[in-house]
């Protein structure tokens, strides 16, 4: 499986401090010049889609932590 440019930009976003994640995320393009790019909108709104949905996993997870605790 292939993964493109911008979504591993998204992924290696996704591996630094949560705090961090906003500025990383206004500092990517509205738009990009990679043919693979496959953003329906734009880059930074489709990494802003993908991590918001990543902090929501995070703190689910960690909601069950809690609770197994
Ligand atoms: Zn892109």
């Amino acid at each position: 499986m292939s993964v493109s440019h911008c979504m591993k930009q998204s992924l290696d976003i996704a591996r630094t401090p949560e705090g961090e994640w906003p500025a990383s995320i206004n500092a990517l393009p509205e738009t990009c010049a990679h043919s693979d790019c496959g953003a329906p909108r734009s880059c930074r709104a489709r990494a802003a889609d993908y991590l918001r949905t990543q902090w929501r996993i995070r703190r689910l997870l960690e909601a069950k932590g809690q609770r197994r605790g």
